[in-house]
């Protein structure tokens, strides 16, 4: 959105392509507390949508539309959708990533039915019950804390002994009475019938398995890119996400990254829309030194 914005205020002829609805994961996130300007905080999807009506406000052209596969090495470059296929000067992705999942047994099929990636979708279904929520990030802490809205009781199931959440997060899950941490613990099955009725867990050190009853599992242990679309165009990290220098640049000229989907150490919105906007400033510049503007 902020390369969007960016590019169509700098009035570059710009489209966004968006596959479903803009906002990605801000969109399921209940309360964005560290984004500037917000001191009382701002749901994510208030905050995704102030962000299109303010590129619209520049004349931002918004397309739904799914990308099904892209030339990034032609001259100009093309972007294939369904119907149509486009040409373009310069491409800037950012395609964001997807919450990662446990590959037990149980997951995909109680998905939807117990099992989520979304507390926010899905917290106010589990009112009164007990949920199991996987992962030691900021993520798993921010979402069992939004689960207490809701949950008698959320078991956070953590693979270490210590928590890679920050340090005010941390503090408040361990601080929530119907928060309670299994260290060092894996899940290994997701039982049920017609819906999650437990959960399987290992302890890591001792080996030791034992089930919870619990009606819901929610997963947050981390993303992976979403980076189909430039596998074997573009350089990679180990764990797929796409390589820039400092001003959003791939190796391929002409072709930009910002983002979750960018190899980098820190995921917030703050700094995907900072990227956003030095991408679409190097996009520019690549243009003008092209002779394109
Ligand atoms: P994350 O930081 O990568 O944490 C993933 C957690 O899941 C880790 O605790 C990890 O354990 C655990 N894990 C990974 N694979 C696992 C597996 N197969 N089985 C069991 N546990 C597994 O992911 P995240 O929490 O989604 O956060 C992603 C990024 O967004 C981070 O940069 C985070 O800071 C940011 N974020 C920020 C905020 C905020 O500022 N308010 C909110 C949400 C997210 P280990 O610790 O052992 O690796």
């Amino acid at each position: 959105m902020t390369a969007g914005l960016y590019s169509a205020r700098a009035r570059l002829r710009v489209l966004l392509l968006e596959r479903l609805a803009p906002g990605g994961q801000v969109l399921t996130t209940d309360r964005v507390e560290n984004y500037p300007g917000f001191p009382e905080g701002i749901s994510g999807f208030e905050l995704v949508d102030r962000m299109k009506s303010q590129a619209e406000r520049f004349e931002l052209p918004i397309r739904n539309e799914e990308v099904m596969r892209l030339d990034l090495r032609a001259e100009p470059k093309r972007v294939f959708l369904p119907h149509e296929e486009l040409e373009a000067k310069a491409v800037i992705l950012a395609l964001g990533a997807t919450w990662k999942k446990l590959g037990i047994d149980g997951e995909g099929l109680f998905t939807g039915k117990g099992v989520s990636y979304c507390a926010t979708c899905d917290g106010p279904f589990f009112r009164d019950q007990q949920v199991a929520v996987i992962g030691g990030g900021d993520t798993a802490m921010e979402e069992a804390l939004f689960l207490t809205r809701f949950a008698s009781k959320i078991y956070v199931v953590h693979r270490r002994d210590r928590l890679r959440a920050t340090r005010l997060l941390q503090e408040r899950a361990m601080d929530d009475p119907r928060i309670e941490f299994l260290w060092e613990t894996v899940p290994t099955r997701i039982l049920g019938g017609s819906g999650v009725e437990g959960i399987e867990l290992r302890h890591v050190r001792t080996g030791e398995v034992y089930t919870k009853p619990i009606h819901g599992v929610f997963v947050f242990i981390g993303t992976v890119p979403n980076t189909q679309l430039v596998k074997g165009q573009l350089e990679l990290d180990e764990e797929g996400f796409i390589l820039t220098d400092q001003n959003m640049e791939t190796a391929v000229p002409g072709v930009f990254a910002a983002g979750d989907v960018r190899s980098k150490l820190f995921r917030q919105i703050s700094t995907a829309v900072g990227e956003g906007a030095a991408a679409s400033y190097s996009a520019e510049r690549y243009l003008e030194s092209r002779g394109h503007h």
